[in-house]
């Protein structure tokens, strides 16, 4: 077991905080300020309990000069200081005389907000490139570090993992939660199990694939994903989405898990995804310039069939190209599905996540994943470097 912010005395403790306020801002407006909300959790309860925090934040990527300014975390400080009511000191620098004063002088209660970590990766990747020099003074402006940062536990960077090595450590509400919900299904021996999986692409999931294929007891396969396998198994299928260098994966996979593997049967048909119409065809019906954009009616019915009865789900990937409300009923199907027989259901990936949030409801379900690459690294059976470098709590 890790250790938990819970695990420390905070009371007069000034806490070096790594959150996740990686939010999307266009000309200095925040587009959607969830991250910030989610963060507020760790913030508030160190707060409460006589600590002050000293936020450390990435935002974007820095490669050159010209993705400073619009990577600059000062609307973040803003928008946050609203969120909690109260003032979040900011400094434009990431490090320097006036960043040490500042933690320095920072009384119980109180926040401040240092500039986007990855300004650091200009000159040299220092943040990036976990560079240990850095850990360490951003370490040496408080007493404790917590990670809070769920989305880059699957990176070893200067702000998350080398800090460990220079402060005592533990984790915020948000990785300690999605780590025990993750292990929490995943480690659970009730069966049957099934995975779903979607999306776009299958190079971006086959470790997923690997790892859970061995650990589930049916394997659904929809969404774009889909269509590379159908092409393995000698299908036509039109200009759908192919992964070319995935194909010899997949039959491997067919051959060795025929009795596991699901593919559609039917698919929503149009000439691209902006289509306004489509039509239903069978999967081995498809001519050349036909796009499948979503799973058809018959496939709904037979992963609606395979879902029953079942005590787990993990979901990665849409059944469909959702974003477009004509190719989003498939998806939305396999949600009502599950929520109308209550099953117990873990969604993972940034658009999986952002589909349910879109067409049903992410309350009924047992848990949404936020963290888009960190969950599919865990998902993987990989460890998470943000995770693994945290203390471990003494047992007993
Ligand atoms: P996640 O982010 O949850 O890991 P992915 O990024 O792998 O999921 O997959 C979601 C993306 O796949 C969405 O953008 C969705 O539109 C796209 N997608 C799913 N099915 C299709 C399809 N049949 N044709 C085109 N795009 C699709
Ligand atoms: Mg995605």
């Amino acid at each position: 077991m890790k250790k938990s912010v819970k695990d420390y005395d905070l009371s007069g403790k000034k806490v070096v905080l790594r959150c996740d306020l990686n939010v999307p801002i266009k000309e200095g407006n925040i587009l959607d300020d969830t991250r910030i909300k989610a963060s507020l959790e760790t913030i508030n309860y160190i707060l409460d309990n006589g600590g002050c925090c000293i936020i450390l934040s990435h935002l974007g990527k820095v490669k050159e000069k010209s993705d400073l300014e619009k990577n600059n975390l000062y609307p973040v400080s803003v928008r946050l200081g609203e969120l909690l009511n109260k003032e979040v000191k900011f400094l434009p620098n990431t490090r320097g005389d006036d960043v040490d004063s500042m933690a320095e002088n920072l009384k119980p209660g109180e926040v401040m907000l240092i500039q986007n970590t990855r300004y650091e990766d200009l000159d040299g990747k220092k943040e990036s490139g976990c560079d240990l020099e850095l850990a360490k003074y951003w370490a040496s402006l408080g007493d404790v570090f917590i990670n809070d940062a769920y989305g880059t536990c699957h990176r070893a960077h200067a702000s998350n993992v080398g800090i460990c090595k220079f402060l005592p450590s533990g984790l915020g509400f948000l990785p300690s939660r999605e780590i025990e919900k993750i292990d929490g299904i995943m480690n659970e021996d009730t069966h049957p199990f099934v995975v779903i999986m979607g999306g776009a692409k299958v190079s971006d999931k086959i470790k997923v694939i690997e790892n859970l294929i061995n650990k589930c007891d049916k394997l659904l396969i929809g969404g774009a994903m889909a269509y590379t396998f159908l092409r393995a198994k000698g299908y036509n299928i039109g200009s759908s989405i192919l992964d070319a260098d995935s194909i010899e994966f997949c039959k491997e996979m067919l051959d060795k898990y025929s009795d596991k593997i699901f593919l559609p049967v039917d698919s929503l048909v149009a000439s691209s995804g902006d289509s306004d119409g489509f039509v239903i065809k069978n999967v081995s019906k498809f001519s050349d310039g036909d796009m499948g954009l979503d799973i058809g009616p018959d496939t709904v019915e037979l992963f609606k069939n395979n879902l029953n009865g079942a005590k787990r789900i993990v979901i990665n990937g849409t059944m469909g190209y959702y974003e477009n409300d004509k190719f989003a009923g498939g998806t939305k199907a396999i949600y009502d599905y599950i929520i109308d027989n209550n099953i117990k259901t873990l969604v993972g990936g940034g658009d999986s996540a952002a589909s349910v949030n879109k067409l049903s409801n992410p309350l009924k379900f047992y848990h949404i994943s936020t963290g888009g690459g960190a969950t599919l690294e865990y998902l993987e059976g990989k460890n998470l470097p943000g995770i693994s470098a945290i203390d471990e709590k003494e047992e007993g």
